[in-house]
């Protein structure tokens, strides 16, 4: 049985891995002339590295990692702490520069099978797949295209990506010791993660009216944007500075149609604030796999949506510029560590399906 998968992403090469291990003939169809991911860091949650171990691969990437406080360790610009991370409770996200874990899972899938410098242009729910050098035909054709998938827009035409707001991003010389933190102003924060080898990676989330606004000088902007916060030292040590709109996707009431599936951007590009947006992918790889086709919507449907619904939310109140909204987020912060931990756990505490879907 042949599967071609539209896209070598986190979620398209999670998604090849995931179906070679259960039995398919698989092809990727990238469109980019080499493979490699551009941006700077991620942060992969403990539900993402539980998916991978059903590929084998958990403990490998546990070990490529760097363990993060960021989603505890949260301040306001002036430095102080509103709380601070718990190493007797609070579990450390898993850190990577984004390159570094793709090339990790890249390393996994048997050679020859990625096909770089071809584009799919349109897919049928059939299974034909037409791309920039000719057509296939595959059993399973999974669109793991990003998020303005081609597979998509063939077969759910229409979709519009949303704008939310806006965000620069970084990786630092390797100059830091550094544990992670959240700094939250009113209508802006900025994220920090190590990522290895004395790396730090940052993120600068805030608004802007519309999507599309660039500037001449975007450290400068950034500066301007963080003017007085304790992050100058990783603005001064980044060499090169990355900015783009934040954007989603509204949710799809299905992802399958025929032999076609969706997964990660392509089927539910979230902003990220829950920091699950390539997490989410990765689920959705093994939960294919595992489940096929019929089982697949019923599987990731309801949670996707949701967790997409609960990223949006949270983008909008840590970006909020009134002065109630802010309060309250910073009231949010302080809530008892049982209360923010189970939040947490319930979006973590998912297990994969067993299966395999036999190829
Ligand atoms: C600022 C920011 C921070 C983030 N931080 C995190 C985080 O900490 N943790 C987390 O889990 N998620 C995070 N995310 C989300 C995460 O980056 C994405 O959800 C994830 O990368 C999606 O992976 P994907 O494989 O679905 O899509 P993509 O990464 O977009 O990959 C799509 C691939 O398809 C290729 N392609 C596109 N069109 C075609 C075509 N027509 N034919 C063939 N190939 C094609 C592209 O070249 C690309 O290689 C963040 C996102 C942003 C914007």
């Amino acid at each position: 049985m042949k599967a071609v998968v539209a896209g070598a992403g986190i979620g398209g090469v999670t998604a090849a891995l995931a179906l070679t291990r259960a039995g398919w003939d698989v092809e990727v169809l990238e469109r980019a002339p080499e493979l490699g991911e551009v941006g700077a860091g991620l942060s992969i949650a403990p539900n993402a590295l539980r998916a991978l171990d059903t590929l084998g691969i958990g403990e490998k990437v546990r070990e490529a990692a760097t363990p993060s406080q960021a989603a505890y360790n949260l301040r306001v610009p002036s430095g102080a702490f509103l709380r601070r991370f718990d190493p007797a409770h609070d579990t450390p996200l898993s850190c990577f520069h984004r390159a570094d874990l793709h090339r990790l899972l890249v390393a996994e899938l048997p050679p020859g099978i990625v096909r770089t410098g071809c584009a799919v242009r349109s897919v049928t729910p059939d299974g034909e797949v037409v791309h920039e050098h000719g057509r296939l035909r595959a059993d399973l054709v999974v669109g793991a295209d990003g998020i303005h998938s081609a597979v998509r827009e063939a077969l759910w035409p229409g979709v519009t990506p949303r704008f939310r707001y806006t965000v620069w991003r970084g990786v630092t010389e390797p100059a830091f010791t550094e544990a992670g933190t959240f700094t939250f102003g009113r209508g802006a924060y900025f994220l920090v993660h190590p990522v290895g080898g004395g790396r730090v990676y940052w993120a600068l989330a805030g608004r802007e009216r519309r999507p599309g606004v660039r500037y001449d000088d975007d450290l400068a902007e950034v500066r301007r944007r963080v003017r007085g916060w304790p992050v100058q030292q990783f603005l001064d040590a980044t060499p090169k500075v990355l900015h783009n709109d934040v954007t989603d996707l509204p949710p799809l009431p299905a992802y399958v149609r025929g032999r076609v599936a969706l997964l990660g951007d392509a089927a539910h590009a979230m902003t990220p604030d829950l920091g699950q947006g390539a997490c989410q992918a990765i689920e959705d790889a093994v939960t294919l796999a595992a489940v096929g086709l019929e089982g697949y919507d019923q599987a990731r449907l309801a949670r996707t949506h949701g967790i997409a619904r609960m990223a949006r939310q949270k983008g909008a109140l840590a970006l909020t510029t009134s002065r109630l909204g802010y309060a309250v987020n910073r009231l949010g912060m302080r809530a008892p560590a049982a209360v923010i931990r189970k939040q947490t756990e319930k979006l973590w505490a998912w297990t994969p399906p067993t299966g395999p879907a036999a190829g």
